[in-house]
Parts: C-alpha cells; structure tokens; sequence
C-alpha cells in the first residue's frame, strides 16, 4: 500500500465517521425534541456543537406569556461549544415582554430545528433593537 493510498483510506475513513457522528447527533436532536414534546424534561440534551454538527442549528423557543417564539441561531450563540442546549434556557429572556410590561421572562424552550425555517436570529439579550 502506497503512502497516498493510505491517505486516500484515512480521508475515505473520516467522511465515513463524520457522517455516521452527524447521523447520530441528529437523532440526539430529534430524541430531545420529542422528549421535551412529551414532558420529559430530564432528559439530556445535545451539546450546541452536536446540534450544529446534527444539522439542527436552530433552537425555537416560546414566551408564555406573550407567546412570541424566536429562532435562535446556535451558530451565532456565545457560549461554550460542549454546553447542554437546555442550559441556553437561563441565558434567554423574552424581549418584547421586556418592552412592554419590564419583565425578563425566560422563554420555553421547544425544540431544535433544521436549517431552512424562517427567521433566525441571535439570543434576544444579543439582538439590537431595530425601532
Ligand atoms: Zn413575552
């Protein structure tokens, strides 16, 4: 086996790996979609970098109280690569509650997406006002 050969392998072996990782990152994004759909809240969720990396960048989220619900960018987000995206919730607040009625109410949180649904946008706390 030539020297090239076996780097030809090797590349070969890593897009195999890296597919089959996203693979499963993706599924790890789904499982936590459902569980947090049905109410199982402890279960653990994926990191930002796995979520990225799973095709799920997006992380929507609701207010309860005025029901807006935003997209946030993970891609855009400050925060520790390997951090659970349930840990994003205590970063989060709702901004238009925040306008209106002075209060920093923490967002649901909903679920992960695939890129492709409309509107992302970075973490309100991040977001610049446009008024
Ligand atoms: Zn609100």
């Amino acid at each position: 086996m030539t020297f090239a050969h076996l780097l030809e392998e090797a590349a070969t072996a890593h897009a195999v790996a890296d597919a089959a990782r996203a693979k499963a990152y993706a599924l790890d994004c789904v499982a936590w979609n459902t569980a947090l759909f049905i109410g199982e809240l402890d279960h653990t969720s994926p990191t930002i970098a796995a979520a990225i990396e799973g095709g799920f960048p997006l992380l929507e989220v609701r207010c309860e109280h005025c029901k807006h619900t935003e997209m946030i960018d993970l891609a855009l987000v400050v925060q520790p690569r390997d951090r659970q995206v349930a840990l994003m919730r205590s970063y989060l607040y709702c901004s238009p509650c925040q306008r209106t009625v002075g209060k920093k109410w923490r967002p649901e949180l909903i679920g992960l997406r695939p890129l492709g649904d409309p509107q992302p946008a970075a973490p309100s706390r991040r977001t610049k006002k446009a008024s």
